[in-house]
């Protein structure tokens, strides 16, 4: 059920629907909204007297929600949240480029590409520092370290910084340096690692799960939510099917999916979802193209030797002569790319 406050509802009224909410046993969320607040209902709806709350001071209406994700869902917000990760705004009219490498491999590593991302018109730096690895030998990221290379190159550069967080331990570490958390494919269904970052306010990149639905990534997406963070964005970032030339296969349904049934900002991953470098340009144009609030892309200075995923990672040179292709695709689409 979702409570929707009238334009310019008081405080007091809020607060007077909110706690009838916590004394009928249920939980409250709040979702502040420019023009309106609106209140999710979680919990045994059968417990709630409806004609009660739309009776109350400054209801505009009462709502069920029928989808098993109710703060995900777009009934529960008819335009698309903008949520600022360090600064910008991701969401809004502006397609953001998030690029950076796989893995920061040094501090001479990330800080060259962030100058050379920002240079080209990248908004946000990637960069694993905690990286998932398919096997237990592989190299594991510079951890620690890392976030700190992370940090200098954001000093060095001016770009907020988005890394992944693999293990519930690690999240205040990871807040301490990063602008936005990323949740990657792996854990996408770690519900400890989802409430954990859903105690912070910190912006969270959520990534598609391999096998999931569209269900179950707005699930995972409410997971989050239902803590009291609302600062989601999510990224499909490609599924795996029988094909075996890419490394996963983009699907680039999702893009417009997602936007008929969530209002949460959603990105797109052509680097895994091709996992191949000579098919990540003709992907990030189609993403773009099919209303994607932005891409994320992993770009290296020597990408055949980087450490993680060379395979599909670009040069700061491919990034270079991509952006103005994008540009357009966004300008044909209604959307600008870059300031
Ligand atoms: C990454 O972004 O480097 C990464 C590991 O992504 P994913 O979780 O989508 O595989
Ligand atoms: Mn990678």
């Amino acid at each position: 059920m979702i409570i929707v406050m009238r334009e310019g509802a008081a405080r007091e009224s809020i607060d007077r629907v909110m706690s009838r909410i916590g004394a009928d046993g249920l939980k409250p969320v709040p979702l502040v909204g420019v023009e309106r607040t609106v209140i999710a209902v979680i919990g045994d709806e059968r417990k709630m007297f409806v004609e009660t709350f739309a009776a109350m001071p400054d209801v505009e209406k009462v709502m069920p929600v029928l989808r098993p994700y109710k703060l995900a869902a777009r009934e529960s917000r008819p335009t698309t949240s903008v949520i600022k990760v360090g600064g910008i705004p991701v969401g809004g009219p502006e397609c953001v480029v998030i690029a950076g490498p796989c893995a920061v491999e040094s501090e001479e590593q990330i800080v060259e590409t962030a100058r050379r991302a920002r240079d080209a018109g990248a908004r946000i730096l990637r960069g694993g520092a905690f990286k998932p690895r398919t096997g237990p030998y592989d190299f594991q990221g510079l951890r620690a370290e890392g976030l700190r290379h992370l940090a200098t190159a954001r000093t060095e550069t001016g770009l907020p910084v988005v890394t992944e967080v693999v293990d519930p331990r690690d999240v205040s570490l990871v807040a301490e340096y990063a602008d936005m958390f990323q949740i990657g494919t792996r854990n996408m269904q770690n519900y400890l690692l989802l409430k954990e970052v859903g105690q912070t306010r910190l912006p969270v990149l959520l990534k598609r799960g391999m096998h999931a639905r569209y269900t179950e990534f707005l699930l995972a997406a409410e997971y989050v939510m239902s803590e009291g963070n609302p600062n989601v964005v999510l990224c499909e970032r490609g599924i795996r099917t029988f094909e075996t030339y890419t490394r996963n296969t983009l699907d680039l349904n999702a893009v417009p999916a997602i936007r008929e049934l969530s209002h949460l900002p959603i990105l797109v991953d052509p680097s895994h979802g091709t996992g191949r470098r000579s098919l990540v340009s003709s992907m990030s144009l189609a993403a773009v193209a099919s209303g994607a609030d932005g891409v994320i892309l992993e770009v290296h200075p020597d990408p055949e030797n980087a450490l993680t995923d060379a395979d599909q990672t670009i040069s700061c040179a491919d990034l270079a002569t991509l952006m103005p292709r994008l540009s357009a695709v966004a300008a044909a689409v209604g959307r600008k790319l870059g300031a």
